[in-house]
């Protein structure tokens, strides 16, 4: 039986699948889930420890989605009924990591062990199985650019050759260990070179993705709202609170590294492609962004701050940022990638995917999200707050 009566890119009919998407409550699996239950006719066998970005699709179920969705509320780190999922499904996506930068300096072991041994019996059991893997990596395996130990005036630096950044050509450029930051991108590297040798030496059909910023709604949290007080999320969160708590946006270091923003629900196009393309997809490694959205942080900052004035009527602060430096935000131990523009030519060859959606457009419908899910709860919190 076909999926929905989808074909995939060869124009055969696309027979329905059952999933296990693990990590399925966070931001990329929430997005994920939805797309997957309101487009195709696959299954997902939904794992993560949390569920509250998908309780609409899960809790329960709405009646149209009955039997195409389930929660399994359970730890991948030690729970003896991963193996009995991933065994049921045709296809497993692994999404569940640490992945906040706030954390990689200052809880590296928990960023190594959630990164790369958490994830070893998953690939050990689609292995053993015989299931296809589609495994979320990061583009911080690059680490820095060529061109960034060049003199900054250098003019190699404009060459794309020192700076674009290719699935099977570019190095892998590293800080010190005493830099921790590099914890997170260092067990990343390695879990993708276990996943490869797995393909080479036992035949496992896997797909590895290499997210560039992908960012939209239901991204992290908002501290002291949806998450800890004290707790720094990413950067698309960690403005939006400050602009929704009428407070100059924070630019770590002078906000001078480079970015390319793509849009969530284009990504997510990209990974159904994936799925439902096998033939095109396994045994490679993609980056997925959008080399059009190039702004660096301090201009991403100005953008979002005069967007979030557009779409809440407010107006924008008189000093609308502040500098700060790299150890008073993020404390000892952190680092930074300098600039990551993704080399497209792979995903577009294979799978004939481009990304559609200007950064402006991507924040005007993710800061009027912002706005209206957060706007009132910051303003209780904030009056709890002085109360106290
Ligand atoms: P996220 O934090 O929103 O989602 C991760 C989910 O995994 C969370 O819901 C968490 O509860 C779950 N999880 C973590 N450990 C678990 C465990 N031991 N057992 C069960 N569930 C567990 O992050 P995201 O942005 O959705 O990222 C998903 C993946 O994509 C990650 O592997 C991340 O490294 C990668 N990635 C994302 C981006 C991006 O732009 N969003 C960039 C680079 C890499
Ligand atoms: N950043 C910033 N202010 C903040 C949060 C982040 O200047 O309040 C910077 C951070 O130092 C980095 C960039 O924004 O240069 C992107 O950070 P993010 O946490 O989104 O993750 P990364 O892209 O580094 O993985």
């Amino acid at each position: 039986m076909a999926s929905g009566g989808r074909t995939d890119l060869d124009g055969a009919a696309v027979a329905p699948l059952t999933i296990c998407v693990i990590g399925a409550g966070g931001f990329i699996g929430s997005h994920l889930c939805e797309k997957l239950m309101a487009e195709t006719q696959h299954t997902v066998l939904a794992v993560d420890v949390y569920c509250d970005k998908i309780r609409h699709l899960v809790d329960p179920p709405p009646p149209h989605l009955a039997g195409r969705i389930s929660f399994h509320r359970l730890n991948i780190k030690n729970d003896s009924r991963l193996e009995g999922l991933i065994k049921m499904a045709d296809l497993t996506i692994n999404l569940a990591a640490i992945c906040t930068p706030a954390d990689y300096n200052t809880r590296p072991l928990d960023t190594i062990y959630s990164n790369f041994i958490d994830a070893l019996p998953v690939v050990k059991y689609c292995s053993e199985n015989s299931k296809r893997l589609i495994h979320f990596s990061t583009c911080e395996v690059y680490g820095k650019t060529i061109g960034s130990f060049l003199p900054k005036d250098h003019p190699l630096r404009k060459e794309p050759e020192f700076y674009v950044l290719t699935e099977d050509e570019s190095p892998c450029i590293f800080g010190p260990i005493v830099k921790q930051r590099w914890s997170y991108a260092c067990a990343k590297q390695l879990i993708e070179r276990l996943v490869f040798a797995e393909g080479a030496e036992n035949g496992l059909e896997f797909t590895i993705v290499r997210p560039f910023n992908w960012i939209g709604p239901r991204m992290d949290f908002i501290p002291g709202v949806d998450g800890p007080s004290e707790g720094v999320p990413r950067v698309l969160a960690c403005f939006s609170n400050n602009l929704l708590r009428r407070e100059p946006l924070k630019l770590v270091d002078g906000g001078e590294s480079q970015r390319t923003f793509v849009y969530i629900k284009d990504a997510i196009e990209a990974v159904l492609l994936m799925i439902e393309n096998p033939a095109r997809a396994n045994g490679h490694i993609f980056n997925v962004g959008n080399p059009d959205n190039e702004v660096t942080v301090r201009e991403l900052a100005e953008m979002m701050t005069e967007v979030y004035a557009k779409v809440s009527g407010e107006p924008p602060l008189e000093e609308p940022v502040v500098d700060v430096s790299a150890k008073e935000f993020y404390g000892e131990g952190y680092d930074d990638s300098d600039k990551r523009i993704p080399d497209m030519t792979l995903i577009n060859k294979q799978l004939g995917w481009n990304p559609k959606t200007p950064l402006k457009d991507l924040l005007e419908t993710t800061l009027t999200y912002q706005h209206k899910t957060y706007k009132e709860a910051v303003k209780t919190q904030m009056c709890l707050a002085t109360a106290t």
